[in-house]
């Protein structure tokens, strides 16, 4: 061990300070911003987006209830598909049923996903982030926060020039493994809540000069088709037992990743129809780790929660994609487990950490058991969840609350005028 003392230059005081970049961060801040919050956002790569965008991952799982029969995700989501769609870098979920093209060969829970294109969509959230008046900090790391009590006052964050601080009022932990929660002392565990055993890490890989009338009529090897024809994005081979916090865990798992990628791909041409002549155009740049921290807060969903879908007086947002959990020892390939209800909404109080009065966490990391987590943790979900954060933060910082105490019906019919979809399971018929 050794200690080391410094001074940190200030980049800046804010109401909301957003850490991570991804499909929640970027929700939270634009809906921080929109609701007359000064923001920050902090992201570590040169790009947002995320998974989306460095991870290479795509499609936008689904955003409709189980049977793909009603949207249940709209809000900055839908603008976010809008323009990408507008801009030429994406499918409009409405048009792609689980039988079409898009779904590779995978039909169950696969209604209505997205194909997009990532580098269209770095450009489309610049946009938007930056029209919301957000000011972004790119290749700026989280790494350490200043606590007075239960309350951040700042965070350390590592920049190009160096160490930095961002004050901030409110703090929304996007960073998809609980950064800042976890260094402010919100309680958090890793993977699965009794082994500790993460879902496993993909190296996510983009191909081109496919045949896909050949490929798609024979299956193989997994493979989503993007919005041009003849190019996917592959997500057909695992890494075990990555611990997103641990670099050498995660130096590792990447390097074994990018030898599976070439090795999956060496064998999708030598054996799948329609691949003879394919080409790697790029390998992500970020392994894509499914599931690191989740954070302890006022209320853990439940894998009964997604099965069931009680009433929640306290719902944030809906949500109809299945528990999608892939083996955690490689036994089995992928698998989704039990069958979740149509769809089922998400309390606000799985949003607020234990321990911490100014943060809010969204994302994959919020409280819940692995299992659960394991259907929302996709984009749309995620998206949803971040405007829910955000907005709660800009309706706090208006009447001087604790974000985690904010009247939930100001918070819900605040969301549903910006387009949120929140059911109401009473109203099922
Ligand atoms: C292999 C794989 C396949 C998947 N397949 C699909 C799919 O087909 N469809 C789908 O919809 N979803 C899929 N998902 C799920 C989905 O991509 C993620 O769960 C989702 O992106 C999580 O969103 P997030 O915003 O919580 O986190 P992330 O997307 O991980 O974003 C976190 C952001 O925070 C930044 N960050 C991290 N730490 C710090 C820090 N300390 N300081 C500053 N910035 C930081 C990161 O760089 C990143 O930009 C997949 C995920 C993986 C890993």
């Amino acid at each position: 061990m050794r200690t080391y003392t410094t001074s940190l230059p200030l980049l800046g005081s804010y109401d909301v300070a957003v850490i991570g970049g991804g499909p929640a961060g970027v929700c939270a801040a634009i809906a921080a911003a929109r609701g007359g919050a000064k923001v920050a956002l902090a992201e570590r790569t040169g790009m947002l987006g995320g998974m989306a965008t460095a991870g290479l991952v795509g499609p936008f799982m689904t955003c409709y209830d189980r049977d793909g029969k009603f949207p249940v995700v709209g809000g900055i989501f839908d603008e976010i598909v809008d323009r990408t769609v507008a801009a030429g870098g994406a499918l409009h979920p409405a048009g792609i049923p689980d039988t079409s093209k898009y779904s590779s060969h995978i039909t169950k829970y696969h209604n209505h996903t997205t194909p997009f294109d990532s580098a269209i969509l770095q450009t489309v959230l610049d946009d938007m982030v930056l029209e919301a008046g957000i000011e972004l900090f790119l290749y700026t790391q989280f790494v350490d926060c200043q606590c007075e009590g239960e309350t951040i006052t700042a965070a350390v964050v590592a920049t190009p020039g160096g160490l930095a601080a961002i004050e901030a009022k409110q703090f929304i932990d996007c960073s998809g493994n609980a950064d800042v929660a976890e260094k402010a002392g919100v309680p958090t565990w890793i993977g699965h809540e009794e082994s500790g055993v993460p879902q496993p890490a993909t190296l996510f890989f983009e191909i081109d000069n496919i045949d896909d009338e050949k490929y798609l009529c024979r299956g193989g090897h997994k493979a989503y088709l993007k919005p041009e024809a003849g190019c996917y994005k592959v997500n057909d081979q695992r890494v075990f037992g990555v611990i997103a916090s641990d670099v050498r865990s995660v130096t590792a798992g990447h390097i074994e990743g990018r030898k599976k990628a070439i090795e999956t791909f060496t064998d999708m041409r030598a054996t799948m129809p329609g691949f003879e002549n394919a080409r790697m155009t790029q390998v992500a740049s970020v392994l894509g780790i499914r599931e690191g921290r989740h954070i302890k807060g006022r209320y853990m969903l439940t894998v009964k929660d997604v099965c069931e879908n009680p009433y929640f007086a306290d719902a944030i947002m809906t949500f109809g994609y299945g528990m999608d959990v892939h083996s955690r020892d490689g036994k089995m390939k992928g698998g989704f487990h039990g069958e979740s209800a149509d769809w089922y909404t998400i309390p606000f109080r799985c949003l607020v950490p234990l321990g911490c009065g100014n943060l809010l966490v969204a994302g994959k990391t919020i409280c819940a058991e692995s299992q659960a987590a394991g259907s929302f943790r996709v984009m749309p979900g995620c998206m949803a969840l971040g405007e829910a954060a955000g907005t709660a933060a800009a309706i706090s910082l208006r009447l001087g609350c604790q974000p985690g105490d904010v009247p939930i019906t100001d918070l819900q019919e605040t969301l549903k005028a910006n387009g949120a979809i929140i059911l109401d399971p009473r109203e099922q018929g």
